[in-house]
């Protein structure tokens, strides 16, 4: 669809990844006229992300696209596990007991051992391959909004003292057209060309720790014996003839990517032809599969953080891989971007209608609360997935693979006074002594006993690497916004976020069920959903003060209190089950109290983060 692109609008979105995809639909939810540009005519069918987390799926669901992409979903029973071996074909049957002894099997984790938590949000995790993901992203976009999507369009930002202008230059007939808006959201990626024309640099939070290829491959039979054995979504495979990870995604599909690691400059891309790729796979399967590989990536594992997340002049900012690359490991490169999104646009809109309301007058501050929130978050993640790529170094140690004797020999060697070809083969040789340690591990002596009690060990202490993370998932914190300051005056960012739901200001609102009062059709809403929905009706999104039904407050004085800044804000009367002195909006269904206190009142931001507790017994509230 290459529609002809408008001359103004609010906002311009560059780039339609999942980042940027979900800021569209974010901005459409508060009707805010915007344009969302994206370079590609066609979305790239390469997999990247998978792993949908939690508070990603809390998002999908106020945009009411859970459903559809849950549906698209291959089901958990397919991906719930992490299985660890020398071979796929060797793996325990499926019918047969997991822990039954199979040769090939090192270990096995199963992340979901009762299920999904039902009890701390109304979503759940999902895996779907990223080009799935945003393909049908694109689809809800061109349904709900149609014209917004310009695909076929690269941007380039240039930004000035009155605006942004936004020049579209046309990827199929070389045309190019000039954009005028307010605001631009950068969501370009991690090559960006926006952080680079506004003067952004990265500032690097680890070196390259390992240059990897990503060998996307279908394989229908492949799928057929995996379906008979350990289902997992990643599988870990430390093989005499290499070591790679397969990610299942999707057995329907007979869609895999290997993930195999290389040492340049021994080793180069160009070195992974076809034929060795496929020989490759065969290899870590245990047998040869019909195999057809679509496209090998070669990719680096390193993480950076842009130096800002705003422009100087304030009007465009950095949202996802543009505005920070972390390291997979632990999946959260796409649910990041998609978070940073949900914390912007709310602001974004906010801001808009306010310019309106006050022909332009409104305070800037709420759009400086977006990289004060974000940035923190978002080292923090950084950090977490650095541990988590160690955490997957730990299994190959204690098989006696060492990977950073293995880096440190290609530093030594490269420096060596040899001629390149002489230092090739003796790197290749040594990695070859160095994988033949897997066969140690069969081996029925001191040192076979050893690595398999240490590699047992790691299984058993839960030293592998986990799947979810719901500390920073569901319980990140926000410390330095609009926010209530904390009783210790502390605004620091507390790296790992919170695992109990709690009343905490800047944390994300506890989930539990809530039944509509009144007469006629009484439905029943997450905690989640009261922003989502008092915003819509109002038309803009809007802070909700929760007043909790015991709270027998003279309600007018309490809501007196609530700083300016946050109107304007709806009040909703909850009530308990037992009923209270005041007539509810709302009361908490029978069998969902939620497992935390009730406060007096609460202020709740539009997503879903809250901004002020007012504590039983407390003082009244004071300014951020
Ligand atoms: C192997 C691997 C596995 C991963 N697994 C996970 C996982 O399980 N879970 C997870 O959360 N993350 C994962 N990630 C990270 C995830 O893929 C990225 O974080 C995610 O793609 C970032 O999304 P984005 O929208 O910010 O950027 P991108 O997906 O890079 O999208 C940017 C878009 O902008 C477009 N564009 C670029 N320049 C312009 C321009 N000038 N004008 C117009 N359009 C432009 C591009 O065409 C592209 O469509 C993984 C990454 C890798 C490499």
């Amino acid at each position: 669809m290459n529609a002809a692109p408008p001359d103004q609008t609010d906002v311009v979105v560059i780039g339609g990844g999942p980042a940027g995809l979900i800021a569209s639909l974010l901005l459409d939810q508060w009707q805010v006229e915007h344009i969302l540009v994206e370079a590609q005519a066609q979305p790239g069918d390469h997999p990247q992300a998978h792993f949908i987390n939690c508070r990603t799926m809390e998002i999908f669901r106020e945009l009411e696209i859970d459903g559809e992409i849950r549906q698209a979903a291959a089901p958990l029973d397919e991906w719930r596990r992490y299985v660890y071996g020398t071979n796929l074909v060797g793996l325990p049957r499926s019918d047969s007991s997991h822990n039954a002894a199979s040769s090939a099997l090192l270990g096995q984790v199963d992340h979901f051992p009762s299920g999904p938590d039902h009890g701390i949000s109304p979503a759940w995790e999902c895996n779907l391959s990223q080009h799935v993901l945003v393909n049908l992203l694109r689809e809800v976009a061109v349904r709900r909004c149609p014209g917004v999507l310009l695909d076929g369009w690269r941007a380039e930002v240039h930004e000035n003292r009155k605006g942004v202008n936004v020049l579209l230059k046309s990827t199929t007939n070389g045309q190019s057209h000039n954009l005028r808006c307010r605001y631009v959201i950068c969501a370009d990626g991690a090559h960006s060309t926006s952080r680079k024309a506004l003067g952004i640099g990265r500032i690097r939070r680890t070196p390259t720790l390992q240059d990897l290829l990503n060998i996307h491959f279908f394989s229908p039979e492949l799928a057929k014996l995996l379906r008979r054995r350990l289902m997992a979504m990643l599988y870990f495979i430390y093989a005499p003839q290499g070591i790679g990870v397969f990610v299942t995604h999707s057995l329907e599909r007979g869609e895999f990517v290997l993930q195999l690691p290389f040492f340049p400059p021994f080793e180069n891309p160009e070195d992974f032809d076809q034929r060795t790729c496929a020989a490759m796979i065969d290899h870590l399967v245990g047998r040869p599969v019909e195999s057809q590989i679509r496209s090998i990536r070669p990719w680096r594992l390193e993480a950076w953080v842009a130096e800002r997340f705003r422009s100087r002049r304030g009007r465009c900012f950095l949202i996802g891989d543009a505005a920070h690359q972390l390291l997979p490991a632990g999946g959260f490169g796409m649910n990041a971007g998609i978070a940073d999104a949900h914390n912007l646009v709310w602001k974004l809109a906010r801001r808009l209608k306010a310019q309106r309301r006050q022909g332009g007058s409104d305070a800037d501050s709420l759009l400086a609360t977006y990289e004060a929130e974000r940035r923190p978050v978002n080292e923090a993640l950084i950090a977490l997935s650095r541990k988590n790529f160690e955490k997957t170094l730990e299994v190959a140690a204690a098989i006696g693979l060492d990977w950073r004797a293995a880096r440190w020999l290609r530093d030594v060697l490269h420096r060596l006074p040899l001629p390149a070809a002489a230092r090739k083969r003796i790197f290749d040789t040594i990695l070859l002594l160095g994988r033949k340690q897997v066969h140690l591990l069969q081996s029925d002596n001191a040192i076979g006993r050893f690595r398999r009690r240490r590699v047992r060990a790691l299984f058993e202490t839960s030293r592998t690497l986990p799947m979810r993370f719901q500390r920073e998932d569901l319980g990140t914190v926000y410390h330095c916004g609009w926010l209530q300051p904390r009783a210790d005056g502390d605004r620091q960012h507390r790296a790992g976020g919170i695992l109990l739901p709690t009343f905490e200001a800047g944390a994300r609102i506890p989930h539990f069920r809530l039944q509509e009062s009144g007469s006629g059709e009484r439905r029943q809403i997450s905690s989640l959903d009261l922003a989502p929905i008092m915003g819509r009706e109002h038309g803009e999104p809007i802070h909700v003060l929760m007043v909790f039904g015991q709270a027998a407050e003279p309600f007018p004085e309490l809501a007196g209190q609530i700083p300016t800044q946050f109107e304007p804000f709806k009040v909703v009367h909850i009530g308990n089950a037992a009923g209270g002195r005041w007539p509810a909006d709302f009361t908490i269904a029978d069998d969902a109290s939620p497992a935390v206190s009730l406060p007096r009142a609460a202020l709740l931001r539009p997503d879903g983060h809250l901004a002020w507790v007012l504590p039983r017994g407390g003082p009244g509230p004071s300014g951020p």
